[in-house]
């Protein structure tokens, strides 16, 4: 049933995690997948910005899995979520999301080579506090937030 979204096929089966060179596990593709092509959705528990905040910060937790819809509505995509929330930030991704209402979807930016991990531009609001990138792309811009 969650297999087709908005006419689009999912290719979570094809999807899976391993260790990554970026950050911890990432999630990789065991097919070829063509630009612009719809892989997964990102999905998880939708919370308020409050309870976000404090599960970011929140020692016990084992990783940030919060997508950010706008200020208010944000995506926990380690209470009820899927290999998506493994997908590690790039800074030369070869994935991009677009939203359908509180959906996140994510497509392919480029040519997907069977076996490569997918990588999407986080693009965090800069609210003071700087994250530090390891993605070790040649055009990493070192941190993982946007730019002013
Ligand atoms: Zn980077």
């Amino acid at each position: 049933m969650d297999s087709e979204i908005f006419g689009f096929e999912s290719l979570e089966f094809s999807l899976y995690t391993k260790d990554s060179q970026i950050n911890r596990r990432g999630c990789f593709s065991e097919r070829a997948i063509p630009e612009d092509t719809f892989i997964v959705e990102y999905k998880g528990e939708i919370i308020s910005a409050e309870d976000a905040y404090k599960r970011e910060s929140d020692p016990s937790r084992p990783g940030i899995y919060t997508f950010w819809i706008n200020d208010n509505i944000v995506i926990d995509g380690l209470g009820n979520g899927n290999i998506a929330k493994y997908i590690n930030h790039s800074c030369t991704p070869n994935c991009y999301y677009t939203f359908e209402g509180n959906r996140v979807l994510i497509f392919a930016l480029k040519d997907i080579h069977p076996d490569e991990e997918l990588t999407i531009d986080y693009c965090y609001e800069s609210e003071g506090e700087k994250i530090t990138c390891t993605c070790g792309s040649e055009k990493c811009r070192g941190f993982i937030n946007a730019d002013e």
